[in-house]
């Protein structure tokens, strides 16, 4: 498959079909003709270089604006062509373009390019030579509605420019809504069209003009063979029966750790050997077929050479679903590609679910599952985490048992060679225990289908991912054009948006937040909040954390005061965030909760801040937590500040869904980010 350049000439064809503006032009190959040219259209024009080697018009010295007469047309058709031989002796060059010159406007770009796993994005921002320089640009999935378009400008940075600024006119904002909105569709509609740039398209305060348009085309389509999927039925991931192949009684071997992690496992259990009659106190068979009973989940440890035999037997005993923990498979290259494509087709003819392989497989706490070879098997709990490393399983579960945080399941995806991520959500999404997703990803190979799946599971529960690759070295494409300005990690970011997916920087952020959203609550109705403390110093860095991440603090109308006034101390700061001072014991407390759980339409948070003193303990803080959080749908926040002495308290929170934070700044992040995903605020900052 190749790929071309358009000429300038055929960009503005094809955009003219879609009813976009673009100036008369005319192709000279002389500059007679290019005299002739331009003083039929009219003075001034412009003229520039055709080549297909010369992306970059200006850079080679192919661009000449303002040309007021017949003679300078005849003096600029040499010096662009001489500049072009000059720029690249090897270019071949096509002609000149002669075209309309167009009223100084507001630059403004709309590109569009085919994302690998995403497919066709469409970006937009300010545009002009300079665009690297300012990348302000944003960009959408492809399909986009007109309310998405509206969003998109309206999200960059210049939007005053076209809203008006400074006394300047607003610009021509429906015309560009209705230019995105054409564009798009024409990106849409013509499959051989891989990447475009029209840059600059000037807008007015009445209409709009692209002046330049690079469109690239493949020669032929791409056909994307659209693979048949066979759902896994839940029960498989509920197994009663489990067999070890490569069980060992070596505590130096894999074999030895995972056998070790599957002792607690209530159902039964058979280590397959054929040099040992007993495994770890447990009888042990030569074969997964000499198993005098059915197995329902095969744990495979052996050295990758001897899968393909390993899952033949599976087959024969009618074992529904294998994890294939063992590595050197498709991550080794060709060979191990090769030997991946055999066990699966093994695997396909017998209706036998491959997990991996080269993965820790699967741990359900819940279940008392643990396929791996983990340390030390995590809590049961409502998280469940999918994960693409499985170095980052063994860390976060370590974390998780000193944090004590629970899982639903903790699953290791490896190379993903039949059941992938899109089947490991589809589970999590229905399994009951399972009350917030997190996922790390590295890359996902079927964008599309992945946010069909992640958008149905987002619905009903909370969704957090985090990508990594966000770095833009080794992303390709020194270009200038759309390509390098938004990568690849920019599209996996919109893709998490538009899914209903919380996108998050690090780990720690991704178990607060799925922490918080695992309450049976769940979002925040709005962003108006009200703010509880009895540490002032607090309650200033409140209002900084607040505007920095997204949250609005509301004021309180006089009637709340006027209630708050009856019983807090005569000097209170009457306003919000409401300081209630160091010497707030329960009581004081509990009766601002109720004036504020009776006011409930009038806020969509409630932040509550304390530290540890003599006045109040942390269990009686959590204690009216909850009393508060029972009394009103809305949703509650505690940050308990301080070190072990709160722990009580956050403890007893913990046990009802409520996370409370050790750190203030996090507490509005995590919210800043959860309202972002759900109420596009700006500047969330990251999380
Ligand atoms: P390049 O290949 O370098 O992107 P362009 O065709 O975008 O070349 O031209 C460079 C600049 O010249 C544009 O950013 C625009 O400001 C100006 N320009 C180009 N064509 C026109 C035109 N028809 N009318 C007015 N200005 C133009
Ligand atoms: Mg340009």
């Amino acid at each position: 498959m190749t790929q071309k350049m358009l000429s300038e000439a055929e960009g503005y064809d094809i955009l003219r079909k879609y009813d976009l503006p673009v100036p008369e032009y005319q192709i000279v190959k002389s500059g007679e003709d290019a005299a002739h040219a331009a003083e039929r259209m009219g003075c001034p024009v412009v003229m520039k270089i055709i080549s297909p080697q010369i992306v970059h018009k200006s850079d080679a010295g192919g661009v000449i604006v303002g040309i007021g007469s017949r003679k300078a047309a005849l003096g600029a058709f040499t010096k662009i062509i001489d500049g072009a031989k000059a720029y690249n002796p090897d270019a071949h060059i096509e002609g000149v373009i002669v075209e309309q010159q167009a009223e100084p406007g507001l630059e403004l770009i709309i590109g569009g390019r085919t994302d690998p796993a995403f497919g066709k994005v469409i970006t937009f921002g300010m545009g002009g030579t300079m665009v690297e320089l300012m990348k302000d640009v944003t960009l959408r999935i492809l399909p986009i509605t007109e309310d998405e378009i509206r969003q998109m400008i309206k999200e960059i940075n210049a939007y005053p420019l076209i809203a008006g600024y400074r006394g300047s006119k607003p610009r021509d904002e429906e015309e560009l809504v209705r230019i995105i909105g054409n564009v798009a569709r024409f990106f849409e509609e013509n499959e051989r069209v891989v990447e475009f740039d029209i840059n600059p398209i000037r807008l007015y305060e009445k209409g709009a003009c692209a002046v330049d348009a690079r469109v690239i085309v493949n020669d032929e389509i791409a056909v994307v063979e659209k693979v048949a999927r066979i759902p896994v039925p839940m029960e498989y991931f509920n197994p009663r029966s489990i067999a070890v192949v490569g069980a060992s009684q070596d505590s130096s071997k894999m074999g030895y750790a995972v056998m070790h992690n599957l002792l607690h496992f209530p159902g039964q259990l058979y280590p397959v050997n054929n040099k040992r009659s007993e495994i770890q106190g447990l009888k042990a068979y030569p074969s997964i077929t000499a198993i005098p009973a059915p197995v329902d989940l095969a744990v495979i440890t052996v050295p990758a050479i001897h899968v393909p035999a390993v899952i033949a037997e599976c087959g024969a005993k009618g074992v529904p679903m294998a994890v294939i923990i063992t590595a050197g498979f498709k991550e080794m290259g060709e060979g191990g590609k090769a030997l991946e494509d055999r066990v699966l087709e093994i695997a396909k003819r017998n209706g036998t679910r491959i997990i991996g392989p080269n993965c820790l497989g699967v741990i359900i706490p819940p279940r008392g599952i643990d396929t791996t070879y983990v340390h030390q098997s995590p809590k049961p709990g409502n998280i469940a985490f999918i994960s693409q490393s499985g170095a980052i399983i063994n860390t976060v579960v370590d974390w998780s048992l000193a944090k004590n945080i629970g899982f639903s399941n903790v699953i290791s995806v490896g190379n993903q060679s039949d059941l992938d991520f899109l089947d490991y959500l589809r589970y999590v999404g229905k399994d009951e225990k399972t009350k917030a997703i997190i996922m790390y990803i590295e890359q996902i190979t079927d964008g599309k289908g992945f946010m069909e799946v992640v958008s149905e599971v987002a619905k009903i529960k909370p969704v957090i991912a985090i990508k990594a690759g966000s770095s833009r070295r080794g992303q390709a494409a020194a270009s200038s054009h759309t390509g390098s300005l938004s990568g690849s990690y920019d599209v996996y970011m919109e893709a998490f948006r538009k899914s209903g997916v919380i996108a998050v920087h690090t780990l720690t952020g991704a178990f607060l937040a799925a922490q918080m959203l695992a309450h049976p609550k769940r979002y925040p109705k709005g962003k108006r909040a009200v703010i509880i403390t009895n540490a002032g110093g607090y309650a200033v860095l409140s209002s900084d954390y607040a505007e920095r991440y997204g949250v609005e603090i509301v004021d309180l109308p006089k009637e709340v005061i006027d209630e708050l006034n009856e019983f807090l101390p005569e000097f209170w700061n009457k306003g919000n965030p409401i300081d209630l001072l160091g010497d707030a014991t329960e009581k004081r407390f509990e009766k601002t909760f109720s004036v504020l759980a009776k006011h409930e339409d009038l806020w969509d948070i409630a932040f509550i801040i304390t530290f540890p003193n003599l006045v109040l303990t942390s269990e009686q803080m959590a204690k009216q937590i909850l009393k508060f959080s029972g009394m009103t749908p809305n949703r509650l926040v505690a940050t308990l500040l301080g070190g072990d002495s709160m722990n009580t308290g956050r403890e007893i929170l913990k046990e009802h869904d409520i996370p409370s934070f050790e750190e203030l700044d996090y507490t509005y992040r995590v919210v800043g980010r959860v309202l972002w995903q759900k109420f596009r605020v700006k500047a969330p900052g990251l999380l």
